[in-house]
């Protein structure tokens, strides 16, 4: 039984009125992408991961929006949300026959096609559905996190665009890097702080800090990705009567932190219990509650 579902794309910055007619299900094992794709030998594309559970697509139209957002920051071809959605629905729905119940999770993927010979144009494009690792112990018991500098200015998305900084780029060989930082550390994830002393986020995950009784992440005009979960997760506190607030943080405030959150789209909500060295306070049935409502979300 196979443990990932791939569709490649043919075309995926373009519309048709039929979008199935632009995809191929193919064999995830067998290479399907040329050693020539500036995907490949450059980084040079975006990616959106979407959980998934029971045929529900969490956040689908949030990652396609992000997606084309990404897309323009980094002038590539813009995805064609019907084809993509199709495609992810589709390598979904297949894996979700085989492992009906299970936590998934589709990665899509735009680069900017083939490096060379000149005159090969078009995108490359491609959506692919895998089981979720198991998230219980990090949702339920929290994880310990350490503050590395990101080595950039909070005004990096206007003074220096050309970095990307908040554009879901291919190049995530630095968003690994310092989770293994972190491990050599003896902690499991990171929390990037900007030069300038303003709270970031994690390399795969959105930050939440409660400060005051208000649950607070930063903005993306501080060249943080702006987070699908994070976006939902306010929502639900919000429905909760608990305060929320989009403002840049210094990195001084965590020091009068009353609880904080990891949150990305196959996590979910990760409380933080240890933040560089101190340890926080975690609420494990207010965020099972938050994680069943993530978990839930459809569309
Ligand atoms: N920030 C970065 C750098 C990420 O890679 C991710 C995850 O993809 C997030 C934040 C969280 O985004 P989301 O909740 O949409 O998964």
């Amino acid at each position: 039984m196979d443990d990932s579902v791939l569709v490649m794309i043919e075309g995926p910055e373009r519309p048709r009125p039929r979008p199935a007619d632009a995809l191929r299900i193919v064999d995830a094992m067998v290479g399907q992408v040329r050693v020539n794709d500036l995907g490949v030998t450059r980084g040079d594309g975006i990616f959106e991961v979407a959980g998934s559970l029971d045929g529900r697509v969490q956040a689908l139209q949030a990652h396609l929006d992000r997606f084309s957002r990404s897309a323009r920051l980094m002038d590539l071809p813009a995805p064609d949300h019907e084809v993509y959605r199709v495609a992810v629905r589709t390598a979904l729905e297949r894996l979700d026959a085989q492992y009906p119940g299970r936590e998934l999770s589709c990665k899509f993927i735009l680069t900017r096609g083939q490096e060379y010979p000149p005159g090969i144009e078009g995108a490359t494009g491609w959506a692919v559905a895998m089981l979720g690792p198991d998230y219980s112990v990090a949702r339920e018991q929290g994880i310990s996190v350490v503050v590395l500098s990101r080595g950039v200015p909070r005004d990096v998305m206007a003074s220096a665009p050309w970095l990307l900084a908040g554009a879901k780029s291919l190049s995530y060989a630095i968003n690994r890097s310092v989770i293994r930082e972190a491990h050599r550390r003896g902690q499991d994830d990171t929390l990037f702080v900007s030069s300038d002393g303003y709270v970031l986020e994690g390399p795969t995950s959105s930050f939440l800090v409660r400060l005051g009784g208000t649950i607070v992440t930063p903005p993306a005009e501080d060249g943080v990705l702006p987070g699908t979960t994070q976006a939902s997760a306010f929502r639900w506190f919000e429905q909760h009567g608990v305060p929320t607030a989009t403002r840049s943080i210094r990195i001084e405030e965590l020091d009068e932190a009353e609880a904080a959150w990891f949150t990305s789209s196959t996590r979910l909500a990760a409380p933080v219990r240890q933040l560089d060295g101190r340890a926080l306070p975690v609420d494990p049935h207010m965020t099972a509650a938050l994680n069943r409502f993530l978990l839930d979300r459809d569309g």
